[in-house]
């Protein structure tokens, strides 16, 4: 997709850090930028499915790990991943 139809939160760090990033992190966010299949490949390894770009539910410091490109199979699978590493975060600190 075109820069420009990227999530706002992507296109900030963009403009933010195409001068200084590590061609890692170029290569990380290319990726998100061009891949149009699921790049969860452990889940269907064998098939080319279609997956989106979307906003994962971490709050990670690196921006660039809070997005994936899923489909809505991988994507359901990671929410419930996540709602429960959150649960388990929030009864850690006695929020329950
Ligand atoms: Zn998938």
């Amino acid at each position: 997709m075109k820069l420009e139809d990227m999530p706002k939160e992507l296109q900030r760090w963009y403009s933010n850090n195409k001068d200084t990033a590590s061609a890692d992190d170029l290569a990380r966010f290319e990726l998100l930028r061009t891949t149009s299949s699921c790049t969860a490949t452990h889940f269907h390894p064998d098939e080319e499915v279609a997956g989106k770009l979307r906003g994962q539910n971490t709050a990670y410091v690196d921006i660039l790990c809070n997005w994936s490109v899923l489909c809505e199979d991988c994507q359901r699978e990671e929410d419930a991943y996540w709602e429960e590493r959150w649960q388990e975060y929030n009864t850690g600190l006695g929020l329950f």
